[in-house]
């Protein structure tokens, strides 16, 4: 019964019993003074889960269906598999940086390792997972790429597919078209991992520090009990915050690329003092300053205007509007039907300037651009999101005199760790390339 393998399946008694194969069945919740959840790992008191047949359910992952005092988790463990041949047919070169990251996490997983490869934005980060996924596959593993991101997965899957055109690859997420089967090779999003239980012996992680996935125990819990006993994982991250690398300090192999594909530095942010920019909107004396800076940018590059909130961007897009032609400009948040659309027309060069939110923080590559970040002192603006966005610039191709600028009323911890670990950046690449 292939279908349960490394699967963990919400089930009565009497479904069990129906099942023609051997398995292995847990219960969905373990009852004590408190309840605790085997699919996501909440605790919580009883008063707030019982139902009106003074059963318990979880209210933490119902979104996967309910899983209740009466349920079992069911699942059947992988028999191994045999090495076999594995079709791979990327013909392109790595960089001396990336062969040597590639070949170092290929050797770690071989010597049971754990590794976090922190690579700069724009370094060419998929390619360095090819040489160990290929090695998982061969031997008879099975391997997963999980993303917090549904983009992120709808672009890998291409990519991987072209890569290994033989391995039939699984597009999980919620509501995708595809219906689980057991393969070899899996891409999903992180949530898809509540299915899985000790299925994988390769299970990488992108983006570990994006937003859903950093800070959600449950997350953490399902990801654990996805990976076989003797699995390892893979993460990946351009921006690992140091809470993350602290813990992962002892268990995991972290391996630096500092490096851009081109070789090029990052671009280190210019911080301008912006009284106002808070309320830039309201009158043409406040906006005067924007408008300068932007000007000057526009001479080189199509611009990114990054915003703390959606009424800001809405504000701003509407006054910036005065001052230049309707064609030339746009905004787009993650409420927007036609974020895809506008997000294409701004790659084509169609528009001159793009206000957004956070949403355009990563993942996505524009050719010719400058960014502007308004308020970077803004909560909103974590370390890592400041140095997502500053790594927009200057990703590909040749040399534009891309920029990246931060407007702020306030210096902020996260602020001055941003530049920090951009010029570290800079100067391990510095040293790396005249080794
Ligand atoms: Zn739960």
């Amino acid at each position: 019964m292939e279908a349960l393998y490394g699967r963990q399946i919400v089930m009565t008694k009497e479904d069990q019993d129906t099942l023609d194969c051997t398995y292995q069945s847990r219960r969905g919740l373990f009852i004590d003074s408190k309840i605790t959840c085997q699919r996501c790992g909440s605790h919580f008191s009883k008063e707030i889960a019982r139902l009106p047949t003074q059963d318990y359910y979880c209210p933490y992952c119902i979104q996967f269906g309910r899983i209740t005092s009466q349920s079992y988790l069911v699942s059947q463990e992988e028999k191994e598999n045999p090495p076999r041949l594995v079709t791979f047919t990327w013909q392109e070169m790595l960089t001396p940086a990336q062969q040597e990251v590639s070949c170092n996490v290929l050797s770690n997983f071989q010597q049971h390792k754990h590794s976090l490869i922190w690579a700069v934005t724009g370094s060419g980060k998929t390619e360095m997972i090819f040489a160990v996924l290929r090695y998982c596959l061969q031997n008879g593993g099975r391997a997963a790429i999980a993303s917090p991101r549904i983009d992120v997965c709808r672009e890998l899957y291409p990519r991987i597919n072209e890569v290994f055109p033989k391995e039939n690859t699984l597009l999980l997420y919620g509501n995708s078209n595809e219906i689980y089967r057991y393969n070899a090779l899996t891409i999903c999003t992180t949530h898809q991992l509540f299915h899985f239980y000790h299925a994988f012996d390769l299970l990488i992680i992108d983006e570990i520090d994006a937003f859903p996935y950093e800070g959600d125990k449950r997350l953490a819990f399902a990801q654990k009990n996805a990976l076989k006993k003797n699995g390892k994982y893979v993460y990946l991250s351009a921006t690992p915050p140091t809470h993350l690398l602290r813990s992962l300090k002892e268990t995991f192999c972290i391996e630096k690329l500092p490096v851009r594909f081109h070789k090029r530095p990052l671009v280190v942010p210019q911080l301008i003092w912006y009284e106002n920019w808070k309320y830039c909107y309201q009158s043409n004396w406040k906006i005067k300053k924007f408008i300068f800076y932007l000007k000057k940018l526009l001479q080189d590059n199509n611009v990114l205007v990054f915003c703390p909130s959606i009424y800001y961007m809405q504000k701003l897009y509407t006054k910036v509007g005065e001052f230049f032609h309707s064609s030339e400009i746009e905004c787009v948040s993650a409420q927007d039907k036609y974020r895809e659309e506008k997000v294409q027309r701004m790659r084509k060069g169609e528009y001159r300037i793009l206000f957004c939110t956070t949403i355009l923080e990563r993942g996505v590559t524009f050719d010719h651009i400058s960014v502007i970040i308004m308020g970077a002192n803004h909560n909103i603006f974590s370390k890592s999101v400041l140095v997502q966005i500053a790594g927009r610039v200057d990703r590909k191709g040749a040399y534009h005199y891309g920029q990246v600028l931060f407007f702020y009323n306030q210096q902020t911890q996260a602020i001055g760790e941003a530049c920090d670990e951009i010029k570290r950046m800079n100067r391990l690449a510095k040293e790396s390339l005249f080794v």
